[in-house]
């Protein structure tokens, strides 16, 4: 049964063992706070975050879906961690964030729930990590209504990602724990597009992240040879 197979314990332990640091900007998360206010403001740019509804899932500590919730969204945050999903709920007290609800449910048992209810879906440095990736695109395109969008982003698999993304990051630079990503499970362009073809979802838009490790700097660009991004639009 997908609904209930579709996540990796080996994966969520990684996540969980290192929840209490989600919100500290020096942690294993930075990367994730660098990267926030680049995605933040592409997503918004293409779907203008006020007053709409929005799901992130895989939300983490709610680094996205709290920034999303301060544009004026209604965002509910889901996640498998029980651990990050605390940690994004008492942030969101302390940081006094209205319009952000978080809850711990997969993404395929919240579609047979609230089926086309979302007029935005967001699932962000979260494919690579599940067994089957296609479930979780499906589970996102029927959650979102029709004619709304659907964003995306992984990392991609190639020589350049495993020696930017895993061997630099993990083991050179110390940027991510050692182990944070398996190069098997990074995703291709191409394939998460079939993935979306798959779902009736119509891909929209294209980003690269480009990162230099030296300066520390990140920014949106047209390469999509390491971290990308995917607007997408339910037909
Ligand atoms: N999307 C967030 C966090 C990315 S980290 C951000 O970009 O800021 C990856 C997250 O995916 C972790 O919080 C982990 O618990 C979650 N995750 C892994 N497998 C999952 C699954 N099958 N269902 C839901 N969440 C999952």
């Amino acid at each position: 049964m997908p609904l209930i197979n579709n996540v990796d314990p080996v994966e969520l332990a990684k996540f969980s063992d290192v929840a209490h640091r989600w919100w500290d900007p020096e942690s294993e998360f930075r990367p994730l706070h660098q990267i926030n206010p680049l995605r933040l403001q592409w997503i918004d740019e293409q779907v203008a975050l006020c007053g709409r509804r929005v799901l992130d899932v895989g939300c983490g500590g709610g680094i996205l879906a709290d920034s999303m919730a301060r544009k004026g969204a209604d965002v509910l945050g889901i996640d498998l961690g029980a651990k990050a999903l605390k940690v994004a709920q008492l942030h969101a007290i302390e940081a006094n964030t209205a319009g952000v609800q978080y809850r711990e449910i997969s993404a395929e048992a919240l579609a047979l729930e609230q089926m086309a209810s979302f007029d935005v879906v967001t699932c962000m440095e979260m494919l690579e990590h599940v067994p089957d990736p296609v479930l979780i695109v499906k589970a996102c395109a029927a959650l979102v209504k029709p004619g709304g969008h659907v964003f995306f982003s992984t990392l991609n698999r190639n020589a350049k990602s495993f020696l930017f993304a895993i061997v630099g990051a993990e083991y050179l630079l110390g940027i991510l724990p050692r182990g944070t990503h398996e190069y098997a499970r990074l995703i291709k362009p191409s394939e998460l597009a079939s993935y979306c073809r798959m779902s009736n979802l119509g891909l929209q838009a294209t980003k690269g992240l480009e990162h230099n490790p030296l300066t520390r700097r990140y920014w949106l660009s047209s390469d999509t040879s390491v971290n990308y991004m995917f607007a997408t639009k339910k037909t």
